[in-house]
């Protein structure tokens, strides 16, 4: 057994205690703050937090193998980036031109761009060439404090290369410092050869794709991409019904370019997230609400569109949990970086710090079914923190575009 106390930390934590849903309202913007804080960690878990004085009573210094000092920095829970697509095989930023001069992202999709060109890559990459880009595409995340990420497949649109995603987003969890969870999302876009007959792919979903991954158990989540021109609200609604009846839990973009309802849908269905909600409607919001759904926002997305951001002060005031994420992807936003997303819910959608840190830690980690192990620096969970360089979390915004972090530690080891 290793036991480390790391000391010297302004420890900045949301707090989950006993409770059983993520933060919404008011209780979004509350932190616990230790000024002199410490943590004692066992084997890469927390054994306490808190201030230096209360961790160290009764301890015995022959027990610790290592104490650490974090030099008095800003301490924050690792990152939690509960919404991305960091699983493909090459870049699209020629596309990223196309839309800079004005292409509108639907336009593109109909022309066979978007998705279904990194779909083409995907299928034809082997496995180990999927792997090696996907790492190199994951590694800066880490660097940037992503402590435990959510990656979903979606570039395969059939079973076997559905499964082949699942399998390297396994590869991935299993040999790189980060948690991973594996979402699958088959119904991310229409595949060119169910063009012109997309009931018959929402059938291959549900009576081939859902059971292969089911079997296998190589998804925690069903996600699904409800959308004008990709799938509207009832074939949304049949897709996730059958994956409940799996046994996946439920994720929805939801009204990204238009309120088709898809946020209404989250809280019809249970989902645990709703992704986008650039266009979700107030009732949208209540519904979410009322069903304690969480709105994953993603307002690097917005800023690389050129879209305004989603309404996440108007979500917090009527009680929707928010989340932040970075929508790791190819296409629409290919940005690696929390503390960029974190900025940019503080400048751009007027969260407090406070409510931005939540958002990208503890909130993040119920959207992603991981609360019970990451996502606040609370005794029994992983010992996976980020030490900033400044004194307190609004360094993050405050040194935007940057990268205010000193050092990044999963289970108790230094990884960045
Ligand atoms: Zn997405």
């Amino acid at each position: 057994m290793t036991t480390k106390l790391f000391r010297g930390a302004r420890i900045y934590t949301p707090v989950m205690g006993n409770s059983t849903c993520a933060r919404a309202g008011a209780e979004q913007g509350k932190i616990a703050f230790y000024q002199d804080g410490a943590i004692l960690a066992e084997n890469g878990r927390i054994k306490s937090v808190g201030s230096y004085e209360d961790v160290s009573k009764n301890l015995n210094a022959a027990s610790i193998d290592m104490e650490i000092d974090l030099g008095g920095a800003a301490v924050v829970p690792g990152f939690v980036d509960p919404h991305t697509h960091a699983c493909f095989a090459a870049l699209r930023e020629g596309e990223f031109s196309m839309r800079l001069a004005g292409k509108p992202y639907l336009e593109i999709l109909k022309a066979g761009g978007g998705i279904l060109s990194s779909v083409r890559k995907v299928r034809t990459a082997a496995e180990d060439e999927l792997y090696a880009f996907s790492k190199n595409v994951l590694s800066p995340t880490l660097y940037y404090g992503t402590t435990t990420i959510e990656i979903k497949s979606g570039y395969g649109l059939d079973t076997e290369t559905e499964m082949k995603m699942l399998r390297v987003i396994a590869r991935l969890s299993r040999e790189t410092h980060q948690s991973v969870v594996p979402t699958f999302m088959g119904a991310h876009a229409v595949p060119e050869e169910y063009k012109s007959k997309p009931d018959d792919y929402v059938a291959l979903l549900c009576e081939e794709c859902l059971p292969a991954v089911a079997g296998q158990g190589a998804a925690k989540f069903c996600d699904i991409f409800c959308e004008d021109g990709v799938f509207d609200v009832k074939q949304s609604r049949k897709i996730l019904l059958r994956a409940k009846e799996l046994g996946f839990r439920l994720k929805i973009h939801a009204d990204e370019v238009n309120d088709l309802g898809g946020a209404a849908l989250a809280g019809e269905l249970g989902a645990t997230s709703a992704e986008h909600l650039l266009a979700a409607s107030d009732a949208g919001i209540d519904d979410m609400a009322a069903s304690g759904v969480v709105a994953n926002l993603l307002p690097a997305t917005a800023y690389s569109l050129k879209k305004p951001f989603a309404r996440a002060r108007k979500m917090i005031e009527r009680g929707v949990p928010v989340a932040l994420a970075t929508d790791l992807n190819p296409g629409s936003c290919f940005c690696q970086s929390m503390p960029f997303v974190i900025s940019l819910a503080i400048m751009g959608m007027n969260l407090t710090f406070e409510e931005a840190l939540t958002g990208a830690t503890l909130n993040a980690a119920w959207s992603i079914g991981m609360e019970k192990d990451v996502g606040s620096l609370e005794s029994g969970k992983l010992a996976d923190f980020v030490a900033l360089d400044g004194e307190t979390p609004a360094v993050l915004a405050y040194a935007s575009g940057a990268r205010p972090i000193r050092s990044v530690w999963k289970r108790g080891e230094r990884v960045a």
